[in-house]
């Protein structure tokens, strides 16, 4: 199949991506902040997965630059990768509604800040990055670039392994015992029966 038809479904995608986080981005900045944690250290791990998820993959669909890195994946695991894709997007939407006004970019605890524990929290503490591991997979399979795919892989690497455990650490100090027992029932990014 031809790259530009590849190149244009991507870009839809990502436009759909960009269409469900927008609304929750505009309230998060009226949201009034009672904690933040490493502020500098998150906003300069956003801006690394921002180059991974977002800049780079759309050089890709507006360049030639990365022509020469394709992997040659057959056009079924492409549309694997569109597969995933959609379920990702759909995970992302429903994250979002769910998490609601607690959802932040980065690490802080909002005044009037909840707990969440159903929906898509029930058996997974962290399904907003369990959907970003796939969104990226899913870019990995569907561009079929080495450098589109790996860089999405490896920038989100970073900021999942630093962040997570600090996150986590920042929720025990805020809910206590609640988010102990939380953490019990849950599984990291794959949920736990
Ligand atoms: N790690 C979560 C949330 C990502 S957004 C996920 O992957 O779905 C990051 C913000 O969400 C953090 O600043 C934290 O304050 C908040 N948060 C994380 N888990 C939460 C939960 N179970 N309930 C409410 N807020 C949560």
């Amino acid at each position: 199949m031809e790259e530009l038809y590849y190149k244009t479904v991507f870009f839809i995608l990502f436009f759909i991506f960009m269409l469900i986080r927008i609304p929750h981005a505009k309230r998060n900045k009226k949201n009034v902040n009672i904690t933040t944690k490493g502020e500098k250290r998150e906003k300069i791990l956003v801006f690394i997965v921002s180059m991974g998820m977002m800049i780079i993959p759309l050089m890709w669909v507006f360049s030639a630059l990365f022509e020469g890195f394709s992997i040659g994946l057959p056009d079924w695991a492409r549309y694997t990768g569109f597969g995933i894709f959609s379920f990702s997007l759909w995970l992302f939407y429903a994250v979002h509604k769910t998490l609601g006004r607690n959802w932040s970019p980065l690490l802080e605890i909002r005044k009037n800040h909840t707990l969440i524990t159903e929906g898509p929290y029930k058996r997974v503490r962290h399904p907003m990055y369990t959907q970003i591991w796939l969104w990226l997979i899913a870019q990995f399979l569907f561009t079929s670039n080495w450098i589109v795919g790996l860089s999405g892989l490896i920038t989100w690497s970073i900021l999942y392994f630093i962040r997570v455990p600090e996150e986590e650490t920042m929720m025990v100090e805020e809910f206590g015992e609640e988010y102990v027992k939380y953490m019990g029932a849950t599984g990291r990014i794959l949920p736990k029966f």
